[in-house]
């Protein structure tokens, strides 16, 4: 193998692709950006290096290769392009690895095939995935490529976690079960965990709470996923920026029954319109926030309804691990807002859980303890980076491989 250390991470959407390249040598990120509205009249390219300008590029982007050909380019006036013989691997990120991928997997042929077969339980993330490995493996056919799958650290949920209680013969014809998502930064944020609890993985039971605008919880029991959740779907658990998160199934049936609404309809609204939007109009956490303190009724009601959802996950993962070291907040919302996890804690002595109010508001980035030296369980806030561990995760295969 080449002395290589460098691997170029890509989140390819529909109309979108985001990008990071990180030298595995120290794990240091080189650059990141990303390309917006592709396929659109007008598309923007925003490339950022760590050093030197931020650089944009406001132009048509017909295609995802017009994209990627763009980005190769800004990299490549940084230094490492797609053609860069220092380039290790691409590292893709893809959304949905049904039970066939539990692990990293090198991009081949048969395995693209198995990704596109898997497009029917993934419509709007999978097919995108695809087209950006295609794209990068036109660009650069001798390059090692990876696909690291956001549900593969839930395959090891027990049966009895992952299964609905659905008639079997339905549910397996049809693939339905719980696959969970946010699997990269869950699995990332776990091991950090431990890391500033100056433990191994295999030593601590870890409740994580990844809340951004889409948000999910799992449990990790010495750095295995014991139960998560996210489901068939990206749509079950909690409350969402603009997802309702659990929802008694019959809903569908009256909505559509009675409301007279189709299935696509029910879709957006579930998908789109719902969580914190739909509940109060914003679905910025901030905002939500900002009206909440000036008395604003329909965001209180909101903040509420969010809390009350992730209080009642937190009380269930703690009875799914029985002993819990560690609660990480995480993501967007979760390294953010601390009224959002001075809400999500309070009153939760009982089940060993206690936070310091003056820590909690602090306003310092980077992993960091929020509860008194007393508690029992360690709460901390920890920032996912989920780029950086697909990127070690490619560069540990192809290391492998090699
Ligand atoms: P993510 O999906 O992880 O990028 O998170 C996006 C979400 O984080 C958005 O809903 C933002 O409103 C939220 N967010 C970012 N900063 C803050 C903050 N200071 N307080 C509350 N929410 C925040």
């Amino acid at each position: 193998m080449s002395g290589a250390t460098r691997v170029l991470v890509l989140n390819s959407g529909s109309s979108s692709v985001k990008y990071q390249l990180v030298d595995m040598a120290d794990g240091r990120r080189l650059a990141a950006g990303l390309v917006e509205r592709i396929g659109e009249h007008s598309g923007r390219l925003v490339h950022t290096p760590v050093r030197g300008e931020r650089r944009e590029r406001n132009t048509a982007f017909p295609d995802h290769a017009a994209a990627l050909k763009a980005v190769s380019e800004e990299l490549a006036a940084d230094g490492t392009g797609l053609d860069s013989r220092e380039l290790a691997a691409v590292g893709h990120r893809v959304v949905h690895g049904g039970t066939r991928f539990t692990e990293p997997t090198l991009i081949t042929d048969e395995v693209l095939d198995e990704v596109r077969a898997l497009v029917p339980l993934a419509p709007l993330h999978n097919p995108a995935n695809v087209t950006g490995i295609e794209v990068a493996r036109t660009l650069r056919p001798d390059l090692p490529q990876v696909a690291v799958f956001d549900t593969a650290f839930h395959a090891t949920l027990p049966e009895y976690a992952a299964r609905y209680a659905l008639e079997r013969t339905t549910a397996d014809r049809y693939a339905v079960r719980r696959y969970g998502f946010h699997g990269t930064s869950h699995q990332y944020v776990s091991r950090a965990t431990a890391a500033l609890l100056c433990r191994r993985p295999a030593e601590v039971n870890v409740i994580v709470l990844h809340l951004g605008n889409g948000a999910s919880a799992s449990a990790v029991a010495g750095g295995v996923c014991v139960e998560t959740s996210m489901g068939l779907t990206p749509l079950e658990g909690l409350v969402m920026g603009t997802r309702t998160g659990d929802l008694d199934p019959a809903v569908i049936l009256h909505l559509h029954r009675v409301g007279g609404l189709s299935v696509d309809e029910i879709d957006d609204l579930l998908n789109r319109r719902s969580g914190v939007l739909g509940l109060c109009g914003d679905n910025d956490m901030r905002e939500v926030v900002r009206r909440r303190a000036g008395g604003d009724p329909d965001a209180v009601l909101a903040f509420e309804v969010y809390i009350h959802r992730l209080r009642k996950y937190l009380g269930a993962y703690c009875a799914v691990l029985g002993r819990v070291d560690a609660v990480a907040f995480t993501a967007g919302v979760g390294e953010n807002s601390a009224a959002v996890r001075a809400a999500a804690t309070t009153g939760l002595e009982g089940l060993g859980i206690s936070v310091d109010a003056a820590l909690n508001e602090l306003p310092t980035s980077g992993p960091r303890l929020i509860s008194p030296a007393y508690s029992r369980v360690a709460v901390a806030v920890v920032p996912t980076d989920e780029e950086l561990e697909i990127a070690r995760q490619t560069f540990a295969l192809v290391r492998r491989s090699a």
